[in-house]
């Protein structure tokens, strides 16, 4: 790109345009994840859609790929050369009590939206961590943290606004783009850069939720236990079982410190003494280092994961499987309990419930009928990346064959965001239309710097 190429460009954003060795360009392409970093030719700090139009125009008449950046929670592909859209700038949230929806910018955060829903008694579909971006979170289908009582994420967006390949803003909804509509739920960031999205909301304002906290090394059979819960319970009980290493650290509370924990997460939607019935037979499975299950108005439901909100490096994988059985549990165990190689945090997220509901508008988020969610990460504080890799290799292709698919928003990168992994997220269905709706949309796979749909013909 010419020197005046970039000169227009700046004149035609309201934010920033960034070329490498230029102050600010290393803060603005550094995201969540610590682990990897864009390296493009220049950034645009999109403050506006307007400013989106113009990078991606620009980017479309030079042959460049067009990377986007929101918060830098789901990094795939890193970009070495390219442009780099980054909307931390786009940050607008509106809420309408009345009809129940929210409106956000590109690079809003759920720390934004839920005060402003709990208001009105309203929440988003929001997953564990508020500091994830809503827009790319909905992209990949958000599974929230009330996906078996409310559904995913994406099946409640009634609009977007985004810019194609072409360099046009678009205004998508399911009656006036359904391809495009259809693509971009479970697509991501294959057909454009989405500039603003509107979502429905739903009445829940208050929880009965938290965790309960076992020592893995005294409760051997806590995730068999947890699988035949899972079986017996209703709709509104939402829940996740994550091991976690503790480091041996003050910061770190005393009874958890420099253990192996099974942290078992509770967000149910009913009364709380029936949570409490429900829960009950948990307590059957061993004794607690800790429990803090209660009431809680909605605004506080961050507590049940208590995800850290400070950026860090890590690689990850996933894989959806249709079930949790013994062999399942054991092999997970043999690589990720006591005596793995690498202090790797698993998590299992039961699904069922309004997340097998089919959409009201088709959408290509997939795998609605599997049972759980395995999301493995591993934090590269101190490890090699490649032996974190490897690891994460070894381990789901041994549990490939109990896998039923792939999960956009836990994927992570490096091998995990390869083409032919990618193909795993959909359905064979699913993957021949976006592949065709890829040829009329990006015809020449501007948008490639993602965990890829190639332009095909949909055959
Ligand atoms: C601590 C933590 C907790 C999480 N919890 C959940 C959870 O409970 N449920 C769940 O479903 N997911 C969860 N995720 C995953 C998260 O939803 C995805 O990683 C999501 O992509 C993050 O979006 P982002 O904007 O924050 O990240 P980014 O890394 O900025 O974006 C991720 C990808 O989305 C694309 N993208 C970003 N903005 C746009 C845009 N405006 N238009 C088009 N494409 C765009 C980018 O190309 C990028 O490759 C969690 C992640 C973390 C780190």
């Amino acid at each position: 790109m010419e020197r005046n190429d970039l000169e227009t460009l700046a004149a035609r954003c309201e934010g920033p345009v960034l070329v490498p060795g230029q102050e600010g360009f290393d803060e603005e392409r550094t995201g969540f994840n610590l682990a990897v970093r864009h390296r493009p030719e220049v950034i645009v700090g999109a403050a506006r859609a307007e400013d989106v139009v113009a990078a991606v125009a620009l980017a479309a008449a030079h042959d460049l790929p067009v990377a986007v950046q929101g918060t830098g929670h789901g990094f795939s592909v890193p970009a070495e050369g390219g442009l780099l859209v980054t909307t931390r700038r786009m940050t607008a949230v509106r809420v309408d009590p009345r009809a129940r929806t929210a409106y956000v910018a590109a690079g809003a955060r759920f720390a934004q939206v839920i005060p402003e829903a709990a208001r009105h008694g309203l929440a988003p579909l929001n997953g564990s961590a508020p500091h994830v971006g809503v827009v790319s979170y909905t992209l990949g289908g958000g599974l929230a943290l009330l996906g078996r009582s409310h559904g995913w994420a994406a099946d409640r967006v009634l609009a977007m606004d985004v810019v194609t390949a072409d360099g046009r803003l678009r205004h998508v909804t399911p009656d006036a783009e359904p391809d495009l509509y259809r693509a971009l739920l479970g697509g991501r960031d294959n057909f454009g850069v989405v500039t603003g999205m509107e979502f429905g909301l739903v009445p829940v304002a208050r929880l009965y939720g938290g965790g309960l906290f076992y020592d893995a090394e005294r409760t051997p059979g806590l995730l068999e236990a947890y699988a035949r819960w899972t079986a017996t319970v209703p709709d509104e009980m939402n829940s996740s079982a994550a091991l976690i290493p503790f480091p041996d650290d003050p910061q770190v509370p005393e009874p958890m410190r420099g253990r192996r924990v099974w942290h078992v997460r509770i967000a149910f939607t009913g009364p709380a003494e029936a949570g409490e019935r429900v829960v009950e037979p948990l307590r059957q499975a061993g004794p607690r280092l800790l429990e803090n299950l209660r009431d809680m108005p909605y605004e506080r439901s961050a507590d049940i994961h208590d995800d850290p909100p400070v950026p860090m490096p890590w690689a990850a994988d996933d894989a959806f499987l249709a079930d949790l059985d013994g062999d399942t549990a054991r092999t997970l165990l043999e690589h990720t309990g006591p005596g793995a190689a690498l202090p790797a945090v698993v998590e299992l997220r039961h699904l069922g419930g309004a997340l097998t509901r089919r959409p009201a508008h088709p959408n290509a988020v997939g795998h609605r009928d599997a049972r759980f969610m395995l999301a493995v990460l591993v934090p590269l504080t101190g490890g090699s990346a490649a032996d974190a890799h490897a690891f994460l290799r070894r381990l789901f292709e041994e549990l490939e064959p109990r896998s039923v698919g792939r999960f956009l928003n836990f994927m992570g990168h490096g091998d995990a965001a390869d083409r032919e992994r990618t193909r795993t997220a959909y359905t064979a269905d699913d993957h021949r239309r976006l592949t065709a709706l890829k040829a009329v949309y990006d015809p020449r796979n501007t948008f490639r710097l993602n965990y890829n749909i190639p332009p095909g013909s949909g055959r």
